[in-house]
């Protein structure tokens, strides 16, 4: 099995069998993301605990690569600080935008996201749950969207 492969079944895996998927109620924050381009509709639940995002929930629909990538999101975020998530988000951001960056060993699973940049116009359904959560977090209300 090459690298794609593992790749493959890891977006197939989550996709199939979403982590988190739920909801979470008050005081745990939401935002809400959208991506037109794809249709995507994601809502993000994140209950913080000091500085320490202490639960972390998703819902919504969209295809295989926004639906895997919240999933394998939440199982990254889960009990890291803030700023710990915003140096994940940055490694995912390069990871997903520039094709020549080396994929650092650190990202674990989130390395299967890798795949993507094979495929642009599915940057945005990868990078969604990001953005999204990184609403939650900021305590915005206002939904986001990709464009
Ligand atoms: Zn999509």
């Amino acid at each position: 099995m090459d690298l794609k492969d593992l790749y493959r079944d890891v977006i197939l895996d989550h996709n199939k069998t979403p982590r988190h998927r739920g909801t979470l109620p008050p005081p745990a924050r939401v935002a809400q993301g959208h991506n037109p381009l794809c249709g995507d509709q994601l809502t993000v639940y994140a209950l913080m605990d000091g500085d320490i995002l202490k639960e972390v929930r998703f819902e919504g629909s969209g295809c295989a690569i926004s639906v895997a990538s919240a999933s394998l999101m939440t199982e990254a975020v889960k009990g890291k600080s803030q700023a710990e998530i915003a140096h994940l988000f940055k490694a995912i951001h390069d990871l997903l935008t520039r094709a020549d960056a080396p994929i650092p060993a650190s990202l674990g699973k989130l390395a299967a996201l890798s795949g993507v940049r094979e495929f642009p116009a599915r940057v945005k359904c990868a990078s969604l749950c990001w953005h999204t959560l990184n609403q939650a977090l900021a305590g915005a209300d206002a939904p986001i969207t990709t464009e």
